[in-house]
């Protein structure tokens, strides 16, 4: 790629791709894909990145609210969307754009039933999601008999599948909660079975699971950060691609003097001459404060640039004082090498939350 004139998020399909196969050569044949897009397909390009996705013939799409999944079907997205969050209130919106609930309490399931009938559809999928032990969101096994007598009842809607959600799949040392909340489903829906007379599809895991519980795959994967190039250990980090790279240029270099202030709250005070860099990236685009005073840094020629002083909306400044560089050049927040996942520890923060942060002012620019 060019070295860049502006803040920049790249963004590579290939690499998509690539993280893609590698986790579909982990499932058997049959075993279905759902992407997660939620949260602007974790930061990067919802839209574009569902449009490759679907090229590539995936099978299903998660988001977490409604308005995700409107925008998806907006951008012309046709393969089913799994709404994995969902608010009454939207339910309407759902049913208009052809989105897949996931009902998680009896209210949602019977409120979600109400707006199906003003519709007045037959068979509307849905999705019911349980709780085996992460205490978010579900139904719990109790719930089973209320639950299907419900579903049982109507026409209006019908389970496309059950499904639930591990807390800790990454933790591989300490398997015993994660095959405790397996043992759950396994358990949940042999009971649904029993008592619905058809049998909605399955589906447990998110990445780690993918890698870790292959006997946990059931009949579909919910994959999320792994397609972002993240399997949330370096033993599987090394055969992924991270797809986002966020790219800077210095607008001006600064010659601090002994004593001189930088910044707001005038954060830091040099103890030494110091040259200092303005990149255009801040607090509002999604470098938070925390990695402000030291504690996180860009790559400028190859070498690391600590932020000094408090991060600002717009800007942040980097030490170069030992860095030959000038005005214009490039400087790299994260990308393959430097990776999300590395400049997050600084700040005991995880790739995921630097990478959902990249903020929508910030200019996208996909290649394949
Ligand atoms: C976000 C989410 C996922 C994706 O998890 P990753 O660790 O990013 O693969 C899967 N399932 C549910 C229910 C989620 O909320």
């Amino acid at each position: 790629m060019d070295k860049v004139q502006e803040t920049v998020l790249e963004i590579d399909l290939k690499a998509l791709k690539h993280n893609f196969e590698y986790l579909k050569s982990k499932l058997t044949d049959g075993t279905k894909f759902l992407a997660v897009v939620k949260a602007f397909a974790y930061g990067s390009d919802a839209a574009q990145v569902a449009k490759y996705l679907q090229e590539l013939n995936i099978d299903y799409f998660a988001v977490a609210y409604t308005y995700e999944g409107v925008a998806l079907r907006d951008a012309g997205i046709t393969t089913p969307i799994l709404v994995l969050h969902p608010q009454p209130v939207s339910f309407d919106t759902i049913i208009k754009r052809c989105l897949e609930p996931s009902l998680y309490s009896q209210y949602v399931l019977d409120g979600f039933i109400a707006c199906a009938e003003t519709h007045k559809q037959h068979n509307y999928p849905v999705h019911l999601k349980f709780n085996t032990g992460l205490n978010r969101l579900g139904f719990s096994a109790e719930d089973i008999p209320n639950v299907i007598k419900t579903v049982s009842k109507t026409k209006t809607i019908k389970v496309r599948s059950l499904f639930s959600h591990l807390a800790e799949s990454e933790e591989l040392a300490t398997p015993d909660f994660t095959l405790k909340q397996i043992e759950q489903f396994n358990s949940i829906y042999k009971q649904v079975y029993k008592l619905l007379d058809y049998k909605p599809f399955l589906h447990l895991c998110n990445t780690s699971g993918i890698i870790n519980y292959p006997e946990a795959h059931f009949d579909m994967v919910r994959s999320g950060i792994g397609l972002y190039g993240f399997g949330n250990d370096q033993s599987v980090n090394k055969y992924l691609k991270p797809i986002a790279s966020l790219k800077t240029s210095i607008s001006q270099i600064h010659y601090l003097k002994k004593g001189d202030s930088l910044g707001y709250n005038r954060g830091f005070i040099a103890q030494k001459d110091t040259k200092t860099a303005t990149l255009p990236i801040g607090h509002a685009d999604g470098i938070k404060r925390q990695y402000g005073n030291g504690h996180g840094f860009v790559i400028i020629n190859n070498q690391k640039a600590y932020i000094l002083g408090n991060v600002c909306m717009d800007m942040i400044m980097v030490d170069v004082t030992n860095i030959d560089c000038k005005e214009g050049d490039q400087a790299i927040i994260f990308d393959a090498k430097h990776t999300a996942e590395h400049l997050a520890e600084n700040v005991n923060s995880i790739s995921y939350e630097l990478l959902t942060a990249v903020s929508q002012r910030i200019k996208r620019v996909l290649y394949r």
